[in-house]
Order: structure tokens, then sequence, then C-alpha cells
């Protein structure tokens, strides 16, 4: 591809600058200061945290850039991928609050385009876009997470109501989401894949119980949710009885290409650290920074992959799966160099840390890209299986009913 605007580009990235200068600060990209905004994580601050994401996506969806790609009718510009994603890469150069609504926005949104009915559509995408309803993902759990089509959480069929009780884990934001997408199964006399549906879940409906996960860092993040015979009325049911597992894998493919969008920090972040510290002399250092650089700049190219094959009107693919792994690999380098940097003091957490813990904070945080959204091994079957076009490891659960499959 040519890497060059081409004039509809420069015109898009133009107006997406001009409105980024009028309502936002722009960073300086190796600003160490700016780490030091850090806060170590408690509950006020996370709520204050919301409040700012929701007021900043409120500002972006009235302007049209909450979600460039969706259609016109949804709130969005009808955008095609690459030209879409010129906002989201423009706005990581300016101090804007943490985007708290991918799953909302980058997953949710669009398999309630593809699969919702035009009723559910016209419901939820518009309060989507502004963070009035935050979304979760009522997808993993405790037997059921990298085999996910072997969930077990029940929906039965009550008159005009689905009755949901099961366990769900991991469920990112669901302590603080209004809905959830839930993948129960409701066949079991067929094979695994076959029996699953997916139904929209108000957060609050009697029965359900969601207790959160508090993580090494202090921060909460994600939870276990509890469900109890909890009533759903049917018509929240997205996409046709049954067929869940296709819904989930457009979910799932959103997620994945999600996670390769956005980073947490930049390059010239680490290197300024390592000039801070005197280390930029030492060829080892040199050495690891130039890696970290490289990977940095392929995310960057395989970026432009994934949105040249979206715009095709190609769901993302392996493609994602390659920039998911390609994520992971991005967080471990970095977040193992930005310790070795810090030398002693990259054991220190908290508010009195160098840098409030922020590099801490990253060094730590870099085992969820490496689990969520499928671990980096999940990827690299797919990538054997589906690119290379490896053998399948045997299976013997694709003809047996669920019901008589064996299970722990
Ligand atoms: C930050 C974060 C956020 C998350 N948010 C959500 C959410 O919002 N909603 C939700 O539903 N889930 C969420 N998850 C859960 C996530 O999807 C699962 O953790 C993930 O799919 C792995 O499942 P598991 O934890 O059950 O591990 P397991 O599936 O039990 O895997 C354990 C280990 O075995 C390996 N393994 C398993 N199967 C294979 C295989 N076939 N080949 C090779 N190796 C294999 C795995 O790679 C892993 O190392 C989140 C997880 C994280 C870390």
């Amino acid at each position: 591809m040519d890497f060059d605007d081409t004039p509809e580009e420069r015109a898009v990235r133009a107006e997406a600058v001009a409105w980024l200068e009028a309502n936002a600060k722009r960073t300086v990209a190796d600003d160490l200061d700016r780490m030091r905004t850090h806060r170590a994580h408690d509950e006020a601050h996370d709520a204050e945290l919301l409040a700012e994401g929701r007021a900043w996506q409120r500002r972006k969806a009235e302007a049209g850039w909450a979600a460039p790609s969706w259609p016109v009718e949804y709130g969005g510009r009808g955008l095609p991928p690459l030209l879409a994603g010129i906002f989201a890469g423009e706005e990581q150069r300016f101090d804007v609050p943490a985007n708290m609504f991918s799953v909302g926005v980058g997953m949710v949104g669009p398999t309630v385009i593809e699969w919702g009915t035009e009723d559910q559509r016209r419901t939820h995408l518009p309060r989507i876009l502004t963070a009035e309803d935050v979304w979760c993902q009522l997808f993993s759990e405790p037997g059921a997470g990298s085999d996910l089509a072997g969930l077990s959480t029940r929906a039965v069929r009550d008159g005009d109501e689905w009755v949901v009780t099961g366990q769900k884990v991991w469920t990112s934001a669901a302590h603080y989401a209004d809905l959830g997408i839930l993948l129960a199964r409701t066949d079991p006399e067929v094979p695994k894949h076959r029996g699953i549906t997916a139904i929209v879940v108000p957060m609050d409906s009697p029965g359900v119980d969601v207790r959160p996960l508090r993580q090494i860092d202090g921060a909460i993040h994600f939870n276990e949710v509890f469900l109890d015979e909890v009533r759903v009325p049917v018509d929240h049911t997205l996409g046709p009885e049954g067929q869940g597992w296709s819904v989930a894998v457009t979910m799932l493919a959103h997620e994945r290409a999600s996670i390769g969008g956005g980073g947490m920090y930049g390059f010239d972040q680490v290197a300024a650290l390592a000039r801070s510290m005197g280390q930029v002399d030492d060829p080892v250092v040199r050495q690891r920074l130039a890696d970290l650089h490289t990977r940095f700049e392929v995310l960057r190219f395989l970026g432009y992959r994934v949105r040249t094959a979206a715009s095709r009107g190609e769901l993302p693919g392996p493609e994602s799966s390659v920039m998911k792994l390609a994520v992971s690999a991005l967080y471990e380098t970095g977040g193992d160099l930005v310790i070795a940097l810090q030398g002693p003091a990259g054991m220190l957490s908290g508010d009195d840390a160098p840098y409030r813990g922020a590099f801490v904070d990253l060094f730590m945080s870099q085992w969820a890209p490496r689990i969520g959204g499928g671990t980096d091994q999940v990827q690299r079957n797919i990538i054997g299986e589906r690119v290379l076009g490896l053998p399948r490891e045997p299976r013997t659960d694709t003809t047996l009913a669920f019901k008589d499959l064996p299970r722990a």
C-alpha cells in the first residue's frame, strides 16, 4: 500500500486534527512528566476516570468522531476503515481520557450492526456512542476460556422469557456496566458450537450478582458474575437462536482488532526514561530500545494491513491474530525494559514511587493483552491452522452432543 495520504485521507486528517486541536491539548511524545500524573488505583479515582471518559465520549459523539466507521444512520460517518482509523491515530497524540468504552464501541457496536434487528440497532447504537450505556462481555466461565464453546451457563425458555443460570468470570467493566452480551447454552442436545445463543442482559436484572476481583496492582478491572434464574425477554436475543457461536466469532474478531488498536505508552517515553537514567550509551540498552522501536513500527504497519483488509469488506481475520500477538510481544518487551531501566527503583509501586509507579504498572499490566481476547498460545493455533495451513489438532468434540461430552 501507499503510506502517503491520498487527498481523501488528507482531508479527513485535517478535519480530525482541527477538531482535536480545538477540544484537547496536544501531548509531547517524550514528556516524562506526564507519567507523574499517574495515580494508584482507588474506587473514587476510578469513578472520576469514568465520568471524564463519558464526557469525552459524548463530545466525540456530538462531533461524529465516536465511531467514524459506523453507518451515518447510526451516528457514524460511514467511512471505510482506513479513513475511519485516522481519527484514533491522531487522538493518541492528545491528552484525552483513556478509552473505557472499547467493549461497547469497538466490539458490541459492530456486532449489533451485523447481527441485531433494526429495532435493536436503533435502541442500542446511539447509547453506545455517547457511553450512556456501558457494556460488558459475558463470555468466559471458570470452565470455559480458551475453549469458550464449552460454556455451560444455561438459558431455558419460559414463555416470552429466557431464564439464565450460571457463572461468568473475568468480565471487564461488569461492575459499572449497564448491559452485557451473554453467551448461554440453549440446546445441550446438539454439538457444543451449535447450541449457544447470544442474549443481551441488563446488568441490573434481579438475580445478577457482580463480584469485583481486585488485582495485584490494587485495580479492579474485572469481575465474577453470578446469574441465578435471571429472567430476560426473548426479544433480547441477538442473532438467531442457536447461532450464538457465530455472533461470538464476530465479536471476538473485533475484540482482537481493537486490542491491537491503541497503546498505553509510546516509544519516545521509554527512550526518554533511558535518557533520564543515563543509560542510552549502554550497548545492551540501545539494542533493547531498537528492538522495542522495531516492534512499535511493525505494529503500525500491521494496523494498516488490518484496516486495508477491512476496507475491502473482509472481517478482521487471521491478520488480527498476528496483530494481537505483536501487541502482546510489544507489551512484554516494553514492560520488561522499563523495569530494567529503573534498576532497584523498578521494584517500587504506589503514589510515592518514581513516576508514581506508572512504569511498574506498565510492567504488571503486560499480562492483560497476553491473555485477554484469546491467549498468545490460542492466537498461535489460529495462525498455524488458518494462515499456515498446518493440520488441526485431533478433536472429538465437534460431533458429539454437548451433554455427552466428558467434562471436568
Ligand atoms: C485483562 C483481561 C480482560 C478480560 N476480559 C474479559 C471480558 O470482558 N469478558 C470475558 O468473557 N472474558 C474476559 N477475559 C477472559 C479471557 O478471555 C480468558 O482469560 C482467556 O480466553 C483465557 O481463558 P482462561 O483464563 O480460562 O485460560 P485457559 O483457557 O484455562 O488457559 C490456560 C492456559 O492453557 C493454554 N491453552 C488453553 N488451550 C490451549 C490450546 N488449545 N493450545 C495451546 N494452549 C492452550 C492457554 O494459552 C493458557 O496459557 C479477560 C481476560 C483478561 C486477562
